[in-house]
């Protein structure tokens, strides 16, 4: 079998069970089996592949059959710009996640303290320690397993983020300038698609309404950090659960100063 043949089969059994991105996974996993670029695939569609990689592309097609996230079979991903090691324990870093950094850098340029709720993999903290360059950078998550990741990529980006195991901001008691936070708030039952379902449950749900979290968060904000002006916060939730989080942030005494895409900034007072 030829390299173009594998992407033509493998498209064809993927996009026979529904997966859009059909060709795009069957490229990638050809990318990651043979260790070569697209370029090189395209170039060299008539090479013969040998048995050994047969087996293996069919071993990664099966698993991408079963609907496993490509991420988790390549363990990549990409969040601005840059690539992140990610398996099972971490939530898939979401490109819509990237406005988060954005309102950071429009709204808290200067920060000397940053604390990123619910790390994951870390994308967050890491893009915040590496763009925002003074930044001393808190990841805190209550898995060791997705702490463990974030290590990874913290070595691997060369940034010195702390990483701490906390339930919440619970074991954070100096005052930051900046919180991140990207907790799970996808409402009971909203499966989205079938890949959502290998991905940690922990990452995504919280609660009947997806707000359970948010809730204890915006009461450990509103009971934390008095002896200051107050962090500047930035969420991020559902566009439904917009006004819903108002109602949590006013319960802080704090207000919504912008809102770009699912991210909403947030100030004391
Ligand atoms: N945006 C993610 C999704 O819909 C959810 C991320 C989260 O819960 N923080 O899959």
């Amino acid at each position: 079998m030829i390299i173009s043949e594998w992407i033509k089969s493998s498209t064809e059994v993927l996009n026979n069970i529904g997966i859009k991105s059909a060709r795009l996974d069957s490229l990638l996993l050809a990318e990651y089996a043979i260790d070569k670029n697209r370029t090189y695939l395209m170039a060299h569609g008539n090479s013969a592949l040998d048995k050994k990689t047969i087996d293996y592309l069919n071993v990664l097609l099966a698993r991408r059959y079963k609907r496993e996230p490509l991420a988790y079979i390549t363990n990549k991903a990409w969040f601005y710009g840059r690539e992140f090691f990610v398996n099972e324990h971490v939530l898939i870093p979401r490109p819509e996640s990237e406005d988060m950094i954005t309102l950071a850098l429009e709204l808290c340029r200067g920060a000397g303290l940053v604390v990123d709720v619910g790390t994951g993999s870390g994308c967050l903290a890491i893009t915040a320690a590496i763009e925002l360059n003074n930044a001393t950078v808190v990841a805190i998550d209550v898995s060791k397993d997705a702490l463990e990741v974030a290590r990874k990529n913290a070595y691997s980006h060369q940034t010195k983020i702390k990483l701490s195991e906390s339930f919440l901001l619970e074991d954070i008691p100096e005052a930051p300038d900046l919180i991140l936070a990207n907790l799970p708030y996808v409402p009971e039952g909203l499966i989205t698609s079938p890949e959502i379902e290998q991905e940690p449950e922990v990452a995504l749900f919280s609660g009947k309404e997806g707000l359970d979290l948010y809730q204890s968060f915006w009461a450990q904000i509103g009971s934390k950090y008095h002896n200051s002006s107050g962090p500047l916060v930035i969420t991020e939730s559902l566009l439904s659960q917009h006004n819903d989080m108002i109602a949590l942030a006013a319960s802080a005494n704090y207000h919504l100063v912008k809102t770009l895409g699912l991210a909403q900034a947030w100030k004391r007072g």
